[in-house]
């Protein structure tokens, strides 16, 4: 990226992940322009030629019978929770209004009421209530605690980031997907991945949940969607869970627009036929490898999976005054919390890019 004034900077945000194949891929903004001059929005009363296109090539890709397109990523959160609520009245049969959804602390799928709802961070749902009834929160990473929530018969489902982006690039136990899978399937709940930022090659593979061979029941996709051009996200399920929802009782007017279908379309192929996940995998490996050479005392924690990365910096350090110097020195990068950096650069990156930010990281961070 380059600022006002010429500077150069490698993007370590990439837009919250929305950016993973580059930024304005000559591919997907060929996409956007040609279809943009020839049609952007039909009523969704009507079918469109393009839709049947995404959807095909979604589900084939994902392995799912279904696929509902909106447009945000909380939209997309949203759509899933209303979805996991029928599904919990029309075939697990809990009585009305008593479907609950299960949640883990520090999670973070939006803005909305019902996300900031089941959020734990004062910031985001403070003076905001009333908040949405029947939902349930558990530590992340304790299978534990979801094993006992999900005894009780009204809890409809389990909804995850299998990484916690916003809380800190949080990465769970080796295991713990698979048995968060294990105990939804035993308890009739239905899992929710909300890959809306570790989804589509970010961590090193299509999915995240692909590091754990496990399916989700239902999975939520956005940002890199469309590649960083539009708002575009998804959910996926099988036939028996979304087909609980009758035409006319969700919707919304841009979801599933020709203009976003194409562009999802090219962003997909670009994610695949770019073998993004594959680099993803190989230059996470290179610049976790050079973090972990950073002196321990500064740099106590190096985490991440692919190119979805954090650095825990000592506490007489700021996190905030370490991003400022970082972007002095053309890398741009955010603080999660008061000590956690992310780096999560475009997964377009070559391998002599990454050795050169490292060497960015590491003069900035022994000169402070
Ligand atoms: N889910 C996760 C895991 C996210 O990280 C985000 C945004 O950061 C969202 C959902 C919400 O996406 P959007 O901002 O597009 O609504």
């Amino acid at each position: 990226m380059w600022d006002v004034e010429g500077r150069r900077y490698y993007d370590f945000l990439s837009a919250y992940s929305a950016v993973n194949q580059g930024h304005c891929h000559p591919r997907i903004v060929a996409a956007l322009s040609e279809q943009a001059s020839q049609l952007t929005l039909t009523s969704r009363a009507f079918h469109n030629n393009v839709l049947g296109q995404y959807e095909q090539y979604a589900t084939e890709l994902f392995g799912y019978d279904k696929l509902l397109p909106m447009n945000t990523g909380v939209e997309g959160g949203e759509t899933a929770n209303k979805l996991a609520r029928k599904w919990g009245y029309l075939r697990k049969k809990i009585p009305k209004n008593k479907a609950k959804i299960v949640f883990c602390e520090n999670n973070f799928w939006g803005r909305t009421l019902s996300a900031v709802s089941s959020s734990t961070d004062p910031s985001a749902y403070e003076h905001f209530g009333p908040f949405m009834p029947g939902y349930e929160i558990i530590p992340y990473n304790d299978l534990e605690a979801l094993e006992e929530l999900c005894r009780d018969p009204h809890v409809a489902a389990f909804m995850v980031e299998p990484i916690q982006g916003e809380a800190g690039v949080m990465v769970p136990d080796e295991g713990y997907l698979r048995g968060v899978r294990d105990i939804c399937t035993r308890h009739n709940v239905l899992f929710i991945a909300d890959e809306v930022q570790t989804g589509l090659a970010r961590t090193g593979r299509r999915l995240a949940c692909d590091h754990e061979d496990v399916r989700p029941d239902i999975l939520i996709l956005g940002k890199a969607l469309s590649g960083g051009v539009l708002p575009v996200s998804a959910c996926l399920a099988d036939d028996d869970v979304m087909l609980c929802l009758k035409p006319g009782e969700h919707g919304s007017t841009f979801g599933g627009n020709p203009l976003a279908c194409r562009v999802a379309l090219a962003a997909l192929r670009v994610m695949e036929e770019e073998r993004l996940a594959e680099r993803a995998e190989r230059l996470g490996q290179l610049l976790r490898e050079q973090l972990r050479q950073l002196p321990e005392h500064l740099v106590p924690v190096v985490r991440g999976k692919g190119l979805l990365n954090a650095i825990v910096i000592n506490d007489k350090l700021d996190a905030w005054d370490v991003c400022v110097q970082l972007a002095q020195n053309g890398l741009l990068a955010k603080p999660t919390h008061g000590d956690i950096v992310r780096f999560a650069p475009p997964l377009v990156i070559t391998d002599d890019q990454i050795l050169e930010c490292a060497d960015i990281i590491r003069k900035t961070i022994t000169s402070m």
